[in-house]
Order: structure tokens, then sequence, then C-alpha cells
């Protein structure tokens, strides 16, 4: 599919956090839209992707040379109190043009000059394994967190075809995980995966998270119903992974592979920690 690709210096581009975010001190969104378009983005309702004239998923916004800008937003938030950042909340700051824009490559080598107190990158992509030297320059100061819905590529397909292979994630977050970093797998959205799945994840990395579209759109699932994601279970043969049941079923899995400790749930996965 093409994207249509926007590009402009931004006003801002630290943004105060609230709501699922609180946590943090700030979120941090390199780009606008989002190619990968996955089926559940709750994003896509939100008046950032409402009033583009395209569908979620065909568009991105470049903010160009959103480092200078952050440069000096980070002096003047420094100077108020500590700085969490979440990179990124409305995008994946790893979207295949990153390949040539580099410029969440950009943001990290100014944070890397005046390191916030945490910083939480949050991807599907297995770019972000290009950026290892940056993120060892903050220590124990950030969680690289990498989405890994299921273990099944069949089902990516089915509900978000233009994100990054299942198997590339996996060797992403070991890659990561070898280097030294702090790292976890978001399995957010739960999708339906194998019996063999929380073993697969225990082999790349220390950390879960769990959280599935019933604690985790920010509506008890009301954003996700209006979405109609749940069609896509019913004509596959899939519905009875629509449920809080089958959370709990991945959940029960995870834990006979991990402690209770690495399991974090919900909100709690993505807090600054
Ligand atoms: S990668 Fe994240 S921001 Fe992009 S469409 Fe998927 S869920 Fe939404």
């Amino acid at each position: 599919m093409k994207i249509e690709e926007t590009r402009k210096p931004p006003s801002r581009i630290l943004t105060a956090t609230g709501g699922f975010l609180a946590g943090y001190s700030h979120s941090l969104n390199p780009y606008a839209g989002c190619s990968y378009g996955c089926s559940y983005c709750y994003v896509r309702k939100l008046p950032v992707a409402m009033f583009r004239g395209l569908e979620w998923g065909e568009w991105v916004h470049v903010k160009e040379g959103a480092s200078e800008r952050l440069r000096k937003e980070l002096l003047s938030a420094k100077k108020k109190g500590p700085v969490t950042i979440f990179m990124s909340s409305s995008t994946d700051p790893y979207q295949p043009i990153e390949h040539r824009e580099r410029l969440t490559r950009s943001l990290l080598e100014t944070l890397a000059e005046n390191p916030p107190e945490f910083l939480f990158v949050q991807t599907r992509s297995p770019l972000v394994v290009r950026d290892i030297d940056l993120f060892a320059q903050f220590g124990d100061n950030i969680r690289i967190s990498v989405t890994i819905e299921t273990d099944s590529d069949e089902m990516r397909k089915l509900f978000a075809p233009a994100a990054p292979p299942i198997a590339a994630r996996f060797a992403a977050l070991r890659k990561l995980s070898a280097a030294g970093l702090q790292t976890q797998a978001a399995v957010a959205p739960v999708l339906p995966s194998s019996d063999r799945f929380a073993s697969k994840l225990a082999e790349v990395t220390e950390r879960v998270c769990l959280d599935d579209y019933f604690q985790g759109d920010g509506s008890f699932g009301k954003r996700t119903e209006q979405l109609g994601i749940r069609a896509i279970y019913d004509q596959h043969g899939l519905s009875e992974w629509y449920s809080p049941k089958a959370t709990a079923k991945v959940l029960e899995r995870l834990q006979a592979v991990f402690r209770d400790d690495q399991i974090r749930l919900n909100q709690e996965g993505f807090a600054p920690s």
C-alpha cells in the first residue's frame, strides 16, 4: 500500500501526559500516523486520525528537525522536575521510513546528551536493534518493550497484516536482551496464540506485560467493540479468544514459565520501571 508522507517541523515535541501514561511526565512521538495500521489500534478513532481524509495506516507525518526542538524542551522540562518519557503513545517510533529518516535515532541522540530520569521505548519493529548502541548509554534508566501479541504469524496477518513478522520481533527482542538492556515483551493486546507461546517468550526476555481489549483500550472494551474487532474473531472461528477468559488462559501459561515479579498486567506493564 502507498503511504502518504507529509513533513513539517513540530511546534512542540514533548507532550505532558495523563490518563494511561500518568506515571510519565511526557510522551514523545517522532511521527504522527502509523503505517502499521493495526486493526485494533484505538488511535485510529482519536482526533489525530479522524480529520486526515485518509484511513489510519495510510499516512505518516514526519516531525522534521524535531531533535533541535527536543533539546530546548528537555532543558526547560528538567528545570521543572524529573523527566520520564514514554516513546511512543500514538505511533510506532520505528516506522518503515525510519530506515532513511533516522528521526527517532536523532531524538535518542539528543536524549542521550541530557538523559531523562527514565525512558520507555515501545515498538513492534525489528529496526529497534539498530539503536542498541544508544540505548546502552541510558544504563538502567531505559526499558525497551517489543509488542509480540501472539506467536502465530497467521494471527498477525489477520489482525495487523502490515506490521512486522512475529519471528523478526522475537529475534529483535532476543538481541536487545542479549545486549544487556532491560526489555519486555508486550503481549498487548492478547491475540490467539499457541500453548508454547510463554516458553518462546521466556527464551528472549525476562519480563512480559499482558494487556487486553477489556482493560487496555481505555474504555473497558467499548472502543474495541466500536472498531468492529469482534467480527474478525467471529468470522475465523476464534470467538472464544475475544474474552477476558482468553487473557486468563494466556496468563496461566505465562505463570507456568515466568515468576510473578516478571509478569506485569495492563497499565502496570507500561509504567516507568
Ligand atoms: S503499531 Fe501501534 S500505533 Fe501503529 S497502528 Fe499498531 S497499535 Fe497503532
